[in-house]
């Protein structure tokens, strides 16, 4: 079972407690952008083997949604951190890189 912390209340939450949000770190695409722009951001995702950043809400607990980095194979969870962000924090990417060597996002 995946198991993440919270980083809002700092709680270890089972999926059950979990609502999946998708895709981290997507550009968001209004009114002024391209068709080609705007179909990307509303149906094109990564969908890595590996590494991947996504998005979740503490549903059954404080509400908050939250960004995690976690391997799609294997589980392995890198980190959580708050969905205030534009991309992963350091210490996120140095986790990642510490564990899986030569690793490129
Ligand atoms: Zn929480």
């Amino acid at each position: 079972m995946l198991t993440l912390r919270c980083p809002a209340c700092g709680v270890m939450a089972d999926e059950t407690e979990l609502a999946p949000g998708g895709e981290a770190h997507l550009t968001r695409e209004g009114p002024g952008s391209t068709d080609e722009a705007f179909e990307a951001y509303l149906f094109l995702r990564k969908n890595p083997r590996g590494v991947h950043f996504e998005r979740w809400r503490h549903a059954m607990g404080c509400g908050k949604w939250f960004h995690a980095a976690r391997c799609t194979v294997t589980l392995e969870v890198f980190g959580t951190y708050p969905a205030q962000t534009s991309g992963p924090p350091e210490e996120i990417l140095a986790a990642i890189e510490a564990r899986r060597p030569g690793w490129q996002g």
